[in-house]
């Protein structure tokens, strides 16, 4: 049975000024048009939660596309559309970004096949999506805020439950099965009783290897983005839903505590790595590509891309060596620093829960990693050397002599190339060696 609720409210607690103009705006203009316009999927979810969601995904009961230009032309934004879908994007001069759908209807020929995409009404629009707390819309043409809840959301997002729309959800789509265990990790709920044993069965029928590996993949990283996920990684353990994959996959405690340190160092990293961007996922996936390495490829058996798979195979492969200089008696900060800089920073954090020497990595990824050359290239010019090949060399020797702890500053720099390059060839003889005021 539909309830109904007016949630406006909390959508102008919630939504930025800017965005629930949007909203009205396209409200306006699809009553104009004869249209019905609704706001939907996970950001009704965020917005009852009271958490900040950006994605702004509208479904039009009419044609989207036609819509979605109009209200481009009218707000001067820029439009991308995708008729095979009735779809369409808009930037919005502010650079807010808002989807618009044709409400729609999906036929799947085949379980995992694309969608047949049929005109239709909301509340089918709404049934082919993953879970009831997805599966939510807000009106915006009329009565602005009115809930449509066909499916139960609103109670299931109060009782905290994962729960798939209908019986054969899994089978029409079998990566949601990863995403219930995603948006369970995620929102910290449970996935409901009913739903559970649909997975349990699908799992038990296979079903997953129907689907394109790339989709699972996909599902996959947004789970290794997402806090939690070792508790992520515990679900999929007994759903068997990395196993099912590859049967050499088998999750145990031991991995399970890999997985966790791994996450603890990837978080320090926002810390220590200052800067340093690295992709989240790719920590596990090495790590994991590591783990499993003498029985299988993790990367290749949940469908990684090729470029994925290569990097995560590579870095992986790294591991063992830096692992040994690291472990060295008596290693000091310039063999730390040569083993390591080798090798992506996602390989070093994959690195940090396998290594007993935790301090050492650590010291790196808090200092000798954002050490930088004292002397440049300008440096040696003002000094009087003339730009030649063996300024890399010099620039290399110092930057060693530095990390030895032996040259601190830049007077010291400047007296280690006194005493160490006189006769360096090059050097233009009218200009004074001795010239400090760099
Ligand atoms: P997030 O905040 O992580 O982006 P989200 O709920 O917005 O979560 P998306 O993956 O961005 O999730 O998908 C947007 C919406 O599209 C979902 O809320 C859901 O309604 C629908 N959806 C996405 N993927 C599927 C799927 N595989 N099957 C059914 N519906 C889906």
């Amino acid at each position: 049975p539909l309830k109904l609720q007016n949630i406006s409210s909390r959508v102008k607690g919630t939504l930025p000024k800017n965005a629930l103009e949007y909203l009205k705006e396209i409200g306006e203009l699809a009553k104009s048009m004869g249209y019905n316009a609704y706001l939907v999927g996970g950001i009704i979810r965020d917005i009852i939660l009271g958490w900040e969601n950006l994605d702004i995904d509208i479904v039009i009961e009419g044609d989207g596309i036609v819509f979605a230009k109009e209200f481009a032309k009218i707000k001067q934004a820029k439009v991308a559309t995708h008729e095979r879908f009735k779809t369409a994007t808009l930037v919005m001069k502010d650079g807010m970004r808002i989807d618009i759908a044709t409400a729609r209807e999906e036929y799947y020929d085949l379980p995992g096949a694309l969608p047949v995409v049929e005109k239709s009404s909301i509340k089918l629009d709404l049934y082919r999506r993953d879970f009831t707390i997805n599966a939510l819309a807000m009106k915006l043409h009329d009565e602005f805020g009115d809930l449509l809840d066909f499916f139960g959301g609103l109670n299931d997002i109060k009782n905290k439950k994962i729960r798939v729309l209908h019986m054969l959800s899994f089978v029409d789509d079998p990566t949601r099965m990863y995403r219930a265990v995603r948006f369970a990790a995620r929102l910290g709920f449970d996935i409901g009783q009913q739903t559970d044993r649909l997975i349990k069965v699908a799992v038990e029928l296979g079903i997953v290897n129907k689907v394109e590996k790339i989709r699972i993949f996909n599902e996959i990283v947004h789970i290794l983005n997402n806090d939690n996920v070792k508790s992520s990684f515990e679900m999929l353990k007994s759903y068997r839903l990395i196993r099912t994959l590859d049967n050499k996959l088998i999750i145990d405690d031991r991995i399970l505590s890999y997985i966790d340190e791994a996450e603890e160092i990837v978080k320090s990293c926002s810390i220590f790595c200052k800067n340093k961007k690295i992709k989240r996922e790719r920590v596990f996936l090495i790590l994991l590509e590591y783990l499993f390495g003498k029985s299988t490829s993790f990367s290749k058996a949940v469908g990684a891309d090729d470029q994925t798979y290569e990097f995560v195979k590579n870095t992986s492969k790294k591991i063992p060596i830096a692992n040994g200089i690291l472990s060295k008696k008596n290693v000091n900060d310039l063999e730390i620093y040569e083993a390591l800089s080798k090798i992506p920073l996602e390989g070093i954090l994959a690195l940090y829960p396998l290594t007993k020497e935790k301090e050492r990595l650590i010291r790196y990824l808090e200092d000798l990693m954002h050490r930088e050359p004292i002397i440049k290239g300008k440096d040696l010019i003002k000094l009087g050397f003339k730009p030649s090949k063996i300024f890399g060399q010099m620039i290399n020797d110092i930057f060693k002599q530095q990390l030895l702890g032996k040259i601190k500053d830049k007077i010291e720099a400047i007296k280690y190339i006194e005493e160490n390059y006189k006769n360096a060839n090059n050097k233009d003889k009218s200009s004074e060696l001795a010239n400090r005021q760099m």
